[in-house]
């Protein structure tokens, strides 16, 4: 039962969550059981942590709530992908992808209940934002998809990538928070290295993550390095130029040392002509970095369609005569609406 004066315990921090027991007369050790299995275990309610004596449980109903997400409907492609659709506390629905390779199993998570950059090609952006999810709602999103590894294919979730709807950095706070949660070892103890934040490439947070230090990869959504189409398809550029985003990255791989990926869709039309790979390769001679082609999901708009594979080849061909690492990244999840730009709630 949910009243307006229970908190939502996951809001706690493990001192507060001591006092409390401390000043229930309990043993300040509670809280870390109970820490455990609400991290950890990802305890969905008091009931299943049966380490607490029965009254220790009804007191802590009486005083808190645990918010967890759902998994609501599962589907799985072909390709072994799964995607979840994931009830929030209020309703809001978001999904989270699995994504099974040979050496790998990735997490693809979403930061925010629709989005609001209004990247043409892309369908989340025809949902706009409706919020920013809390730390905790992206946690759990990881800690779900981390059991669904186990279950599904009896190994463990390695790598997690922020792909899912909305804009990570313009939820900062809440993504950090999560990463610290899912990268210490009182939550699922995973490595900074193995977890890539994916930006449409809001300046002034790059420069805040250089500044914060932070030990995760940095992931750029490119897709034209010219800056008038560069608007077209993704009008945040339009206040984040090409020269900014640059200046901004200039000042990540200062700070970290770090190599940033850029992700590249090559439209045919759009982005598909000789101008247009020379200047990615500008762009790619600022910094030590790495591309990935991506391939273009259709989401029921005629005017992108993906260009042909001799220009995909050209790009690879002139990349990598540079020495910039190019990958093309073949679309999973395609049948379930599960890959890259088709998160839409479509179930
Ligand atoms: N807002 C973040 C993260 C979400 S999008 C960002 O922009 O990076 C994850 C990736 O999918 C981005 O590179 C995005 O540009 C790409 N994408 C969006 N729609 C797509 C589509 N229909 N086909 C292929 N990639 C798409």
């Amino acid at each position: 039962m949910l009243t307006a004066a229970k908190r939502d315990i996951r809001k706690l921090k493990p001192e507060e969550l001591e006092q409390f027991f401390v000043s229930k007369g309990d043993k300040a050790f509670r809280a870390k059981q109970v820490y455990e299995w609400l991290w950890k275990k990802s305890a969905k309610d008091f009931d299943q942590m049966t380490n607490l004596s029965v009254s220790t449980r009804e007191m802590l109903k009486e005083n808190f709530m645990i918010l967890p997400i759902r998994v609501d409907n599962m589907q799985r492609s072909s390709d072994g992908t799964i995607k979840n659709a994931v009830a929030l506390h209020d309703g809001l629905v978001v999904e989270s992808v699995l994504i099974p390779a040979e050496k790998r199993i990735t997490a693809c998570v979403s930061s925010q209940v629709g989005c609001s950059l209004a990247c043409t090609f892309c369908a989340t952006a025809r949902l706009k934002r409706m919020r920013n999810l809390s730390a905790d709602e992206i946690y759990d999103q990881v800690a779900a998809i981390r059991e669904q590894s186990e279950q599904y294919f009896n190994r463990p979730l390695t790598n997690i990538v922020f792909m899912g709807m909305g804009e990570p950095l313009l939820n900062y706070s809440n993504v950090i928070s999560a990463i610290e949660k899912i990268t210490s070892p009182k939550g699922l103890g995973m490595a900074m290295k193995r977890i890539t934040v994916s930006t449409a490439g809001i300046a002034k947070m790059i420069m805040k993550m250089a500044d914060d230090q932070v030990k995760f990869n940095l992931a750029v959504s490119l897709h034209s390095a010219i800056d008038k189409k560069r608007t077209e398809l993704m009008p945040i550029n339009e206040t984040n130029t090409l020269e900014e985003l640059g200046e901004a990255l200039r000042y990540w791989y200062s700070k970290t040392k770090s190599k940033v990926t850029y992700e590249y869709v090559v439209w045919k039309d759009i982005n598909d002509k000789e101008e247009d790979v020379q200047a990615l390769l500008k762009f790619c001679k600022m910094i030590p970095c790495k591309v990935n082609l991506i391939e273009y999901n259709q989401i029921g708009d005629e005017q992108f369609q993906q260009a042909s594979v001799s220009i995909i080849n050209r790009y690879m061909d002139v990349l990598e005569q540079h020495g910039i690492t190019t990958r093309v990244r073949r679309s999973r999840g395609k049948d379930i609406d599960a890959a890259c730009g088709q998160l839409a709630n479509k179930f």
